[in-house]
């Protein structure tokens, strides 16, 4: 299936010069979203994770599925003070900036196998600084899931060098 006819280019969003890559038209199309979460149940699998792990917010709409789809638990990382319990906190640079992205400290074990679940892959900085809180609480990383990756930024080699890293449609 041709996953790239699905997925909208809007240009100069949110500022210009950016194409962006916009999901909503992909899961608009009911048989393009049971096809790229089965694509992506299939890839997962053999990667055997204990828990997916969704980063805020449109890893959310992917991970859950692919939880689902798994038999395995789901855990959210959001961005800052948006978790009501005890969290694992991590900060990373921005283009301007600074970020941060946090846990819960009871989301999973130390020694889960964490399948690390994003729409996209740009510059890797949102996905590596997942990796990094994952480790910093024990866990191992399966490896990493997205729908989309923009391979000119080379976010890939940002990644933990061991993990697989799967992604649907290059641009
Ligand atoms: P990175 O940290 O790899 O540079 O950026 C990835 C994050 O930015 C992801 O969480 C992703 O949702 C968001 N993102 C950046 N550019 C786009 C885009 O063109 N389309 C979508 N859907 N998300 C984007």
């Amino acid at each position: 299936m041709d996953l790239k006819a699905l997925i909208r280019d809007v240009p100069d969003f949110p500022k210009p010069g950016i194409m962006y890559r916009d999901i909503t038209t992909l899961l608009k199309n009911s048989e393009g979203l049971s096809y790229t979460l089965d694509q992506m149940a299939a890839k997962a699998t053999e990667l055997a994770p204990d828990v997916i792990v969704g980063i805020e917010s449109r890893g959310f709409i992917f991970g859950m599925p692919l939880a689902y789809k798994l038999g395995k638990s789901f855990a959210p990382v959001r961005k800052s003070g948006k978790l009501p319990a005890p969290v694992h906190a991590i900060s990373y640079d921005l283009e301007y900036g600074q970020d941060r992205l946090e846990v819960h400290q009871d989301a999973f074990t130390a020694g889960s196998r964490v399948l690390i679940v994003d729409d996209l892959l740009a510059t890797g900085g949102t996905a590596a600084a997942t990796a990094q809180l994952i480790q910093q609480m024990g866990a191992e990383i399966a490896g990493f899931s997205f729908v989309i990756e923009l391979a000119g930024l080379q976010g890939r080699q940002k990644l933990p060098g061991q993990a697989s890293v799967s992604s649907l449609v290059v641009y």
